[in-house]
């Protein structure tokens, strides 16, 4: 059995981080104080997050961070009232960062990645899967199957390399939902959205279009490869899926965007964000969703939840609510 992702332990992390603390010292020499907090504390590393479902190795791999205004989080509420939740909660009354979790599963037999992040032509603060590959010894030719949510540019742009010429996961196989594929190629794309997300369709079909002979489309309800099936959970994008992850009784959620905040989606699942598509349809089948996931206790991995974005959903009077993992460094 392969097991392309590292196993991190208490111990390794702790030797990991003092080398690196003691490479920046040999590297800037004389005045180590100072270089040491730029070297050290400046900034956010992006990481993984290890954990296993069944006799599947997992990871929640962090593509970095997106910054957007806080009034997208919900289009159909009065500012104020979205303005005095965002303030009971702790949270940014005019941005709202968050946080792209990929999720990365090695069945043992298939190394297989859940979207790929945003490349480097979104924002500069995301696109940092190839470097967080890099750190994990994981090639990007090792990569068997990509497995999409949707086409926006936080999951799709970095499925072409830099140059946007080549795949930058050149053998594998790539899965998404035929009515999503054909909603961002379709001729007559930008007469369907609004002009502030053209460019969301130029990059879809820049980055679908190239890899079109290595698609398989899928149908929601789908097992499209053994412990892996598809749910339909459009509205976010008309061809939204999310997938359903089992291995020895165990089973693991991948919601991709159902589920766009940790508090806001769960506590007023009702809230449209702006970047759903079908606000409407988006609600119930979010909704179908957490139900889903809390009625069945299922592992959960939310993309745009704090990282790892790993955990449970619970569900009393109506009302959800995010239960984060535990961390356990000896999985
Ligand atoms: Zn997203």
């Amino acid at each position: 059995m392969r097991t392309l992702i590292p196993q991190i332990n208490r111990r390794t992390f702790v030797t990991g981080s003092m080398a690196t603390a003691a490479g920046a010292l040999m590297v800037t020499g004389i005045d180590t104080r100072p270089a040491l907090a730029k070297s050290t504390l400046s900034g956010q590393a992006p990481g993984y997050y290890r954990f296993n479902i069944g006799k599947f190795k997992c990871a929640s791999l962090s593509d970095g961070t997106l910054t957007l205004p806080a009034e997208f989080l919900a289009r159909n509420m009065p500012k104020e009232k979205l303005e005095e939740f965002l303030k009971q909660n702790y949270l940014p009354l005019t941005e709202n960062i968050s946080q792209t979790n990929l999720t990365l599963i090695d069945t043992g037999e298939k190394l297989v990645l859940f979207d790929v992040g945003s490349g480097e032509n979104f924002q500069e603060s995301a696109g940092k899967l190839p470097a967080l590959l890099e750190t994990m010894g994981i090639e990007p030719e090792a990569i068997d199957a990509v497995v999409i949510t949707h086409a926006h540019p936080d999951h799709v742009w970095g499925l072409i390399d830099e140059f946007e010429e080549a795949p930058r996961y050149p053998n594998a196989q790539y899965y998404i939902n035929a009515t999503e594929f054909d909603f961002w190629n379709s001729s007559d794309i930008l007469t369907k959205l609004p002009e502030r997300i053209h460019s969301f369709a130029l990059g879809a079909q820049r980055n679908l279009k190239p890899l079109a002979e290595k698609m398989t489309f899928i149908k929601p309800g789908q097992e499209f490869m053994p412990g892996f099936q598809a749910l339909d959970t459009a509205g976010h994008t008309p061809g939204h899926l999310s997938y359903l992850v089992s291995s020895e009784k165990e089973t693991l959620l991948v919601t991709g965007d159902s589920m766009t905040h940790f508090v806001i989606s769960l506590q007023h699942p009702d809230w449209q964000p702006l970047t759903d598509f079908d606000g409407d349809l988006a609600v119930k089948n979010r909704k179908k969703l957490m139900d889903l996931a809390a009625t069945d206790r299922l592992r959960v991995i939310g993309y745009h939840l704090p990282f790892p974005g790993v955990g449970h959903i619970g569900k009393k009077d109506g009302a959800y609510r995010w239960i984060p993992d535990g961390w356990n460094w000896e999985l």
